[in-house]
């Protein structure tokens, strides 16, 4: 019997061993994972802000995959693809004939200097936890240090992460200054970007919706703002300084450092692949997730979301079955669902491609997120496992 070997139980990972399970692939499957436990990384603003816990946002992977999958929880160091095998942490190996890397993100820091030892990246529960920490630490120090910058937080890029991390952020502010017992007018958020826009991916209108909420609560935004370095208590963009004790670092992310270090043509940790998502190297190996670069119909690439991954994972399952079955492999072709962002838990701009095309922003978007992470978690696990999530 061959083996399939899935890397990572993000999105994709576990989305393929359920299209495996479900589509009864006659394999055997492993799944190998650092930690025990899937967490929702886009909720994971919400553990750094102290909202939820990891708990609230994370599925226990032994719980969810049934007893027709191996899961080994290891660390992946590499993948020796000229054997087939794949090395991990604790020394042993893991031979297979069809395998799928989605081994998912690290933070992006572009080798700003600085930004490894002063920012706070919130990339999975353990860097969502430390944010939470510095930011509840840094704002009670306030009380017998009396500086200032205790009180300044800034948040680096003004893409999703930072954007959602920022409303989270306004929303539990008042209690904040309650529990700390802060002087509300001193807080400052300042919001530092290098592009000319927020939220590039969204209708101007949506963003400007977007953008007036938060700077309305007395957030700064500063765009075409390069971020060059990043000291202790201090983000530099060319002459200008923004003086802040807790520094959010959410400029992007790259692939698992794991496909450099297995010596992959790749770019940002991302490898170009098929359009029946197999790599270029061996038919037999699907690479999906944050770590592929898929190409669309445009020329360029998809961009990485969990919306995406999981439709990639779908089909990289359905495509080893065929392999299994000595049949034709298929293109990947997606339809976005459409994106959302929320601005705290009962905001948000969205833009939704079903029935119709959608613009929609304030109150009535705040329950779409919970519907697309609700119905992500659904498709991932089925319902039994959604209803032990909350
Ligand atoms: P992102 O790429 O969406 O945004 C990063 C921002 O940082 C960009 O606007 C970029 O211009 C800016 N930036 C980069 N370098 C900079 C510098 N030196 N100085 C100032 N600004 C700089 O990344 P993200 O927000 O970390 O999100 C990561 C991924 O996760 C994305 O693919 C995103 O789509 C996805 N995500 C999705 C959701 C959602 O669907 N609700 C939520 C969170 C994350």
């Amino acid at each position: 019997m061959k083996t399939i070997v899935v890397l990572g139980a993000g999105y994709a990972g576990l989305r393929v061993v359920r299209e495996l399970v479900d589509h009864k692939a006659n394999a055997k499957i492993v799944l190998i994972n650092k930690n025990s436990y899937h967490y929702e990384s886009t909720q994971l603003h919400e553990v750094a802000i102290g909202s939820k816990s990891p708990n609230d946002i994370s599925l226990n992977i032994r719980d969810v995959i049934g007893n027709q999958v191996d899961f080994i929880e290891d660390e992946v160091v590499k993948i020796d693809r000229q054997n087939k095998k794949v090395e991990l942490k604790s020394k042993s190996t893991v031979s297979y004939d069809y395998l799928v890397t989605c081994l998912g993100f690290e933070s992006e820091t572009f080798g700003i200097k600085g930004a490894d030892e002063f920012g706070l990246p919130i990339i999975d529960i353990d860097t969502a936890l430390v944010a939470k920490k510095h930011l509840e630490e840094t704002l009670a120090r306030f009380q017998s240090s009396h500086d200032e910058n205790d009180l300044h937080i800034a948040v680096c890029g003004a893409g999703f992460t930072s954007i959602e991390y920022i409303g989270e952020l306004l929303h539990r502010l008042p209690d904040f200054v309650k529990r700390f017992n802060l002087p509300a007018e001193k807080i400052k958020i300042y919001c530092i970007e290098a592009a000319p826009k927020v939220l590039p991916m969204f209708d101007p209108k949506l963003v400007d919706y977007a953008v007036n909420y938060l700077k309305n609560q007395g957030v700064e935004f500063y765009t075409e703002t390069p971020i060059t370095e990043v000291k202790k208590g201090a983000v530099i963009s060319k002459d200008k300084a923004f003086n802040a004790n807790t520094i959010i670092w959410t400029t992007g992310v790259k692939g698992s450092h794991v496909i450099n270090d297995s010596g992959y043509t790749q770019k940002r940790n991302r490898v170009a692949v098929q359009n029946d998502l197999s790599s270029s190297d061996d038919p037999n190996e699907f690479i999906i997730g944050d770590v592929s670069a898929v190409p669309s119909p445009d020329g360029r690439f998809y961009p990485t979301t969990g919306q995406i991954s999981v439709a990639q994972a779908t089909l990289a399952a359905s495509n080893i079955i065929a392999k299994l079955n000595n049949q034709k492999t298929s293109p990947f072709t997606y339809h976005s669902l459409g994106t959302v962002c929320s601005l705290g838990p009962t905001n948000g701009v969205a833009e939704l491609s079903f029935m119709g095309h959608w613009k929609l922003k304030g109150h009535k978007v705040a329950p779409l997120k919970r519907i697309v992470n609700d119905r992500t978690v659904f498709e991932l696990v089925g319902f039994k496992a959604m209803m032990s999530s909350k």
